[in-house]
């Protein structure tokens, strides 16, 4: 069973990777096999992480097309191929939609569905070439509930269309050896999350209407994608994973 899980001889590249749930799918696909590429608008971070891990960085701003193009490309020349394309980069905002200012809701919408579809758009490009990959987005249980008490109709809308636009592709790109799925968490420990974790109503809400009780560590979500990469889901295409400690049973 094992070996249906290795990523031996695959290279990926990770968006977001720098830190939180991105840097723990890194570790989750480094540690299965395969060559890693961190793929990041913070080449600070990304570059520490990278050496931390004994990963590649390079740099990206996913909302630029032609800046994800050049990233994808790298890695798939420097490697040889792309085999593994986690589309995680994302962004928040918290802000009463009747107040929402039209850059804060296109700057949600750019990052977390534009950036996905140029991501998915750069990775199809190449898989296709080659007969084979797997495609993972980061969506979210946003995409299919709206949270409470915090105001984010944004995300919640580029969630949605993150998955719907999964399923898309993956009818599009199953007969020829592409796969698209996604993952999407409930509440996860990062720094998205911080801010909502030291309000003690956000807080209240966020552990009391998760029935474990609990957020999740970025390292609980990095097997879900590692499934995904792998030939151990070689029948899934277009499926949401969601893993949510429960967040949407009730
Ligand atoms: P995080 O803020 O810790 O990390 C986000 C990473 O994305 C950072 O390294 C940042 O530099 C990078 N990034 C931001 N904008 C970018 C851009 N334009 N181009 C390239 N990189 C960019 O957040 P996280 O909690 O690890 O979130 C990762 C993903 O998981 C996001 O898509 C988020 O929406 C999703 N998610 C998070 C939670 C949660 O509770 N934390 C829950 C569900 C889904």
């Amino acid at each position: 069973m094992s070996e249906l899980f290795a990523l031996n001889g695959k290279n990926a590249v990770v968006t977001g990777g720098a830190q939180g749930i991105g840097e723990a799918i890194v570790l989750g696909l480094r540690d299965a096999g395969a060559r890693v590429f961190i793929c990041d608008i913070n080449p600070e971070v990304g570059n520490a992480t990278a050496e931390r891990h004994g990963v590649e960085f390079v740099a990206a701003d996913v909302t630029d097309s032609a800046s994800v193009e050049a990233a994808f490309e790298h890695v798939a020349t420097t490697a040889g191929s792309l085999d593994v394309a986690v589309n995680n980069a994302g962004i928040v905002h918290n802000h009463p939609s009747e107040d929402l200012a039209d850059e804060d809701w296109r700057r949600v919408l750019s990052v977390n569905l534009d950036g996905v579809f140029y991501c998915c758009r750069a990775a199809g490009r190449r898989m296709l070439g080659q007969g084979s990959g797997s495609i993972i987005n980061t969506g979210s249980m946003s995409g299919h509930i709206s949270n409470h008490p915090q105001p984010q109709s944004a995300y919640n809308t580029a969630k949605a269309g993150v998955i719907h636009l999964t399923k898309s592709l993956a009818g599009e790109w199953a007969d020829r050896g592409v796969r698209v799925n996604s993952v999407s968490p409930g509440y996860v420990g990062t720094e998205m999350t911080k801010r909502g974790m030291s309000n003690e109503e956000w807080r209240r809400v966020w552990l009391g209407d998760t029935p474990m009780k609990r957020v999740a560590e970025p390292r609980e979500i990095a097997p879900a994608v590692v499934f995904l990469a792998s030939d151990a889901s070689s029948y899934c295409t277009g499926t949401d994973l969601v893993v949510d400690g429960g967040y949407t049973v009730w």
